[in-house]
C-alpha cells in the first residue's frame, strides 16, 4: 500500500512536469484546464496531451457551440448538436471538411469529419485517388506505387458510438477534432502534415439520440452501481448491440458505412467502444484468421504497444492489450478495414453508460460487451499480466472526463505513430492489397463457382449481392465453363480470387477450420455462406477459373419464370424465401398447397408447391420474386390444403429486443406482416381472438425466465413512451413500465392461446420456455455441461419427418443448420412422434467451425411439433432466423406459419405402443 501511494505521488508529480513542457505558446483556455482537472478523479488519469486546450481566434471549441466542455458531468450531446459543432468547425477552418455518408433507417444524416492540413484538405480528392490505386494495385507496378506512396497521406478514420450505451467516444471525437484543427507544435503539426484524420460523428445516430433521451429521462439521476437502471429497449431500429455483428450488412446504416469505407479506403479504421477498464487496445489475439495478411498481425501489436508505451509512460494505469477480442470472425463492423487490406483498430475504454461520475467495482468487471472473465486473464481485468503491466484498480471513482482523457490520449498516440511512419502504413496497405491478388494467383483455391440451374437461385443471388456490397468482383459465365471440379453451365456465377478482396471472398465462402479447439472465440466460429444459405458454392482448385470468360455483375437479381401453359400455375416450393412474399402480396387470392410431390407433363412439383390462378398479376409477381412456376391445365390429383394467411404476432420482451430485431428485419424484408407485441398485450389475454400464430424469437440468456420475468423492477416504473421532450422514445412499441415481464399470468395466457387452437412457435433460447414452464409437460430442456462449447458451428441435422409441412422446399434426409445453443431437448419414447428434426451429434456432423462436446447433442431433438389441446407448440432448438445469415433455414419458419392450419397428427412412434393420450 505504502509503495503504491509513493508511486502514485511520484507519477502525479511527473505528469505535472511533463504537462508544463507540453504547453505551447498558444493562448490557452484556462477554464478548460481548471475544469478538466476537477472532473478527472485522480491525477494519474490525466495526460499532458489533453490537460489543456488552446484557444484559436475564430475557430470554435466544442464549448463555444455546445455550452459545455467535453467530459462535463451529466452532459451528453444529441446528434443534431454534434452536427452543429462540426459544421461550425468546418466553416471556421480550411483544415476541416464534412463528408456526408448517407442516411439512417430513421432518416438521420450520417456524417464524417475530415481534419488535416489546409493543403491535404484541398487535395482530398487527389488523395482519395492515390489510396484507391494502392487498394487495387493491379497494373500499378512497384515504381508507380512508390511514387504514389511518397505523395499520398494515409487516412486514419475514427468511429465511435456504434453501441449507444457507450456514450463517450462521440463526445471525445469533437474535442479531438478541435484539438487537431488548432493545436500547434508536436505532434499536431506532424499529424496534420502527414495524416488525414477522419471521424464519424457517430456510427448509430438513431440509437445515439434514443439513448441520450433515455439518459436525460432516467440515467442522469444515477449515483452509483446499485441504482443504475436498465438501458432503453432500442438503440437503432432493429438489432441493438448486434449492429457490430451484421456480417451481411443487412442494416441500411451499416451498409452506408461500408460504402463510405470502400469509397475512401482508409488504411486504418479505429473503432471506439466502452466496456473494459481503463483502456484495452486491440492487438489481434488468437485465434487469427490465417487468410488475412501476416503484415496485419504485425501491425496490430505495433500500434497497441506504442500506445501502451506512451500511456504507461504518462503514468496512466490500466492500459493493456492482447486479451479480450480475437481475430477469428470477420463479422464485426470495424473489420471492414482488415477485410479490405486495411488495419482494424479497436479500443474498449471504461464507461459509466452516461456522463455521471460514480464509484465502480472493476473486479468483477461490468460492461456490456461480454462476460469479461474470458480474456481477462487470471482474476479478471485487474490482475497483473505480461500484457497488462500496470493493471486497473479494483475500485475506482470514474468519470466521463477520465474516459475522455484515456481515449483521446490513446488516439493522439496512435496518430503520432502514424504521422511518424506514414510511408510504412501506406506501403503495408499496398503490400496487403498486392498479396491478396497474388494469393489468388499462386495458391488454391483459385475461386468459387455458384452453379447456374440450382433449384432456387434467389439465395445464390443473395450471396452474390453480399459479395458485391463487400466490393468483391463477381462474374457471370457467358458460356459453359469446364473445370476440374465439373462443367458449369452458362449463367453460373464465378468468383475469381486474384482480386484485391479475393481473400475476403475466400474467408466468407470457405468452410471454417478452427485452428485450436482449446481457444475460445469472442463470437461465431462459423459463417460459411453456402452452408448458411443452403446454396451450392463450389471451391475451385483448378487455376483455369482465372482465365474463364465472365461478364462482371453488379447487383444481380433473379427473374422468375412460368413454364408451360394453362390457367393454373403451380409455384414450386424450392426453398425460395420469397414464396411467402408472393402469398402475402396476393393475399386476396386463393392458394392451395399440394401435400406430396407429383410430376405433371414432365414437370416435377415438389411437396408444398402452391396452386393459384395464373392471372397476369400472379405471373408478374412470380417474375419479380425470382420464383419458378409451371402452368397447368388443371390442379393435380393429390392431397392439398388451402394456404390461408394467419394473423401473426411476434412477442418481444422489453429487455431482449435484439434477437427479435433480426426476426423483425427478416419478416419486414419478406413482407410478412405481424403485430409486434409485448407483455402488455399478453397479459391482456384473449390472444386467440386476435391471433392464429405467435412467434417468440430467441431472446434472453436465462432460459424461459428471461422471457417470463424480463427486466427486474427496482420499484420505480420505467416508461418507454414518446413525449415532446423525448421524441425518440416510444418507437417500435410503447410501455408505461418496461420492467416486470409477462409474469406467470402471461404464461397462462399463452397456454390458453394454444389450447384454444393457436400455434405458438419458439425459436432458439426461447424454446426453454415451453418445457421450463410446463406448457409441454413431457418435454425436458436441459443445459449443456460446462465443457460444452459451441460458438455457432454449422452442423448436419437429420430430418425425421420429411413429409411434415415445415420441410416443404427441402430435399434429402439431412440438412445443414447453425447450432444455436438452444435447449438440449428430450422427449419420452412415446412422444418421439413429435420430433421433426434431430442432431446427429457426431464429429462428422460438424460441417464448419468449432463444436466441443458435440456428443451431448447426439440424437437430441432440433425441432418438435407438440400438439396441445386444439393447438400446438412448434419448438425450434435451432434458430431458423439468425442474424440475416442462415437463410437456408428460414423457410422452415415460414412454412410453420404459412401452413399453420395443416399440421399433421404426430407420427406414430416407433415402439413401444404408447398410451392413447399422454398428458
Ligand atoms: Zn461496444
Amino acid at each position: 500500500m505504502k509503495l503504491s501511494h509513493m508511486v502514485t505521488a511520484w507519477l502525479a508529480a511527473l505528469t505535472a512536469a511533463v504537462a508544463i513542457l507540453a504547453q505551447t505558446k498558444q493562448p490557452q483556455d484556462e477554464e478548460y484546464a481548471r475544469l478538466v482537472k476537477e472532473w478527472t478523479t485522480k491525477p494519474e488519469f490525466m495526460s499532458p496531451l489533453v490537460d489543456h486546450l488552446p484557444k484559436a481566434a475564430a475557430v470554435p471549441s466544442p464549448k463555444d457551440v455546445l455550452g459545455y466542455h467535453i467530459g462535463a458531468p451529466q452532459k451528453l450531446t444529441y446528434t443534431s448538436d454534434m452536427a452543429k459543432y462540426y459544421q461550425a468547425l468546418a466553416a471556421a477552418s480550411p483544415r476541416v471538411r464534412i463528408l456526408p455518408a448517407g442516411r439512417t433507417d430513421e432518416g438521420k444524416e450520417q456524417l464524417v469529419v475530415a481534419v488535416s492540413s489546409e493543403d491535404n484538405i484541398r487535395n482530398l480528392e487527389t488523395n482519395r485517388g492515390y489510396l484507391a490505386k494502392l487498394a487495387d494495385p493491379r497494373g500499378l507496378g512497384d515504381a508507380e506505387a512508390r511514387r504514389i506512396i511518397a505523395q499520398a497521406k494515409p487516412i486514419y478514420m475514427f468511429t465511435g458510438g456504434l453501441h449507444s450505451a457507450e456514450t463517450g467516444p462521440p463526445e471525445m471525437l469533437m474535442e479531438l477534432a478541435y484539438r487537431l484543427t488548432v493545436e500547434e507544435g508536436a505532434p499536431f503539426d506532424q499529424i496534420r502534415q502527414n495524416v488525414v484524420v477522419m471521424m464519424a460523428e457517430t456510427l448509430e445516430p438513431d440509437g445515439r439520440d434514443r439513448y441520450v433521451d433515455w439518459y436525460y429521462k432516467y440515467k442522469i439521476h444515477e449515483t452509483g452501481e446499485p441504482d443504475r437502471v436498465a438501458g432503453p429497449p432500442y438503440w437503432g431500429k432493429y438489432i441493438y448491440h448486434d449492429n457490430n455483428r451484421d456480417i451481411n450488412y443487412s442494416q441500411v446504416t451499416m451498409r452506408n458505412w461500408l460504402k463510405f469505407y470502400l469509397e475512401w479506403h482508409p488504411p486504418i479504421l479505429h473503432d471506439l467502444h466502452e466496456s473494459e477498464p481503463f483502456l484495452f487496445t486491440f492487438s489481434g489475439q488468437a485465434p487469427q484468421n490465417p487468410s488475412l495478411d501476416p503484415i496485419l498481425y504485425a501491425e496490430l501489436p505495433w500500434f497497441s504497444n506504442f500506445e501502451m508505451t506512451k500511456m504507461i509512460g504518462y503514468g496512466m494505469p490500466g492500459v493493456w492489450d492482447h486479451a479480450f477480442v480475437d481475430m477469428w470472425s470477420p463479422g464485426y463492423l470495424g473489420f471492414m478495414a482488415s477485410n479490405h487490406n486495411g488495419m482494424l483498430r479497436m479500443y474498449e475504454t471504461f464507461g459509466n453508460g452516461g456522463a455521471n461520475t460514480m464509484k465502480r467495482n472493476v473486479a468483477p468487471p461490468a460492461g456490456d460487451e461480454a462476460p469479461a472473465a474470458e480474456g481477462g486473464g487470471r482474476g479478471g481485468m485487474t490482475s497483473r499480466e505480461w500484457y497488462r503491466p500496470l493493471p486497473p484498480y479494483k475500485e475506482v471513482e470514474w468519470s466521463m472526463r477520465n474516459n475522455t482523457n484515456y481515449m483521446e490520449t490513446g488516439a493522439l498516440s496512435a496518430l503520432e505513430l502514424t504521422a511518424g511512419f506514414a510511408p510504412t502504413v501506406l506501403e503495408n496497405f499496398y503490400r496487403k492489397s498486392l498479396h491478396s491478388i497474388e494469393a489468388g494467383k499462386n495458391e488454391a483455391p483459385y475461386g468459387y463457382v455458384l452453379p447456374a440451374g440450382q433449384a432456387d437461385m434467389t439465395r445464390a443471388a443473395f450471396v452474390v449481392n453480399v459479395l458485391r456490397l463487400q466490393g468483391i468482383e463477381v462474374g457471370r459465365a457467358g458460356a459453359e465453363v469446364k473445370l476440374k471440379e465439373g462443367t458449369f453451365a452458362a449463367g453460373s456465377f464465378l468468383v475469381k480470387l486474384d482480386q484485391p478482396y479475393g481473400r475476403l471472398a475466400k474467408i466468407l465462402l470457405e468452410v471454417q477450420k478452427y485452428p485450436d479447439p482449446n481457444l475460445r472465440t469472442y463470437d461465431d466460429a462459423a459463417w460459411t455462406m453456402g452452408l448458411m444459405c443452403h446454396t451450392d458454392i463450389r471451391e475451385i482448385s483448378d487455376k483455369a477459373i482465372l482465365s474463364a470468360a465472365a461478364t462482371p455483375v453488379d447487383t444481380p437479381s433473379i427473374d422468375g419464370e412460368v413454364k408451360g401453359s394453362g390457367p393454373i400455375v403451380a409455384v414450386l416450393a424450392n426453398g425460395a424465401n420469397s414464396l411467402a412474399t408472393l402469398r402475402w402480396r396476393l393475399r386476396n387470392l386463393r392458394f392451395e398447397a399440394i401435400e406430396q410431390a407429383v410430376t405433371v407433363n414432365g414437370a416435377e412439383l415438389p411437396a408444398g408447391s402452391m396452386l393459384v390462378e395464373g392471372t397476369p398479376r400472379v405471373r408478374s409477381e412470380i417474375g419479380k420474386l425470382g420464383l419458378k412456376a409451371v402452368a397447368l391445365a388443371k390442379a393435380p390429383e393429390v392431397a392439398r390444403h388451402a394456404v390461408d394467411l394467419p394473423r401473426v404476432a411476434m412477442f418481444s420482451t422489453w429487455g431482449g429486443t435484439q434477437d427479435v430485431g433480426w426476426v423483425r428485419y427478416a419478416f419486414d424484408h419478406f413482407e410478412m406482416p405481424y403485430d409486434l407485441i409485448y407483455k402488455e398485450r399478453i397479459r391482456q389475454g384473449n390472444l386467440r381472438a386476435a391471433y392464429d400464430v405467435i412467434v417468440i424469437p430467441s431472446q434472453g440468456n436465462r432460459g424461459g425466465k428471461s422471457i417470463v420475468f424480463d427486466i427486474e423492477s427496482k420499484g420505480k416504473p420505467l416508461a418507454y413512451t414518446k413525449t415532446a421532450e423525448f421524441p425518440s422514445l416510444g418507437m417500435y412499441g410503447e410501455s408505461d413500465d418496461i420492467t416486470g415481464g409477462m409474469g406467470l399470468e402471461g404464461v397462462l395466457e399463452l397456454e390458453r392461446f394454444v389450447r384454444q387452437g393457436g400455434v405458438l412457435i419458439t425459436l432458439g433460447s426461447s424454446s426453454y420456455l415451453p418445457a421450463e414452464f410446463g406448457l409441454t409437460r413431457t418435454v425436458e430442456a436441459a443445459h449443456p455441461t460446462p465443457q460444452f462449447y459451441a460458438p455457432g458451428p454449422i452442423v448436419e441435422a437429420e430430418i425425421t419427418r420429411p413429409t411434415h409441412p415445415i420441410f416443404y422446399g427441402y430435399s434429402g434426409q439431412t440438412t445443414p443448420v447453425r447450432y444455436a445453443n438452444g435447449p438440449l431437448l428430450r422427449v419420452p419414447l412415446e412422444d418421439r412422434g413429435w420430433v421433426l428434426m434431430r442432431y446427429a451429434g457426431t464429429e462428422q456432423s460438424v460441417l464448419s467451425g468449432l463444436f466441443k462436446g458435440v456428443a451431448e447433442v447426439h440424437n437430441r431433438p432440433a425441432i418438435l411439433d407438440v400438439p396441445i389441446g386444439l393447438g400446438r407448440i412448434i419448438v425450434f432448438a435451432t434458430n431458423p432466423c439468425y442474424r440475416w445469415q442462415n437463410l437456408g433455414e428460414f423457410a422452415m419458419l415460414e412454412n410453420a406459419i404459412l401452413h399453420y392450419k395443416a399440421m399433421p397428427a404426430p407420427a406414430a412412434p416407433a415402439a413401444p405402443a404408447p398410451p392413447a393420450e399422454k398428458r
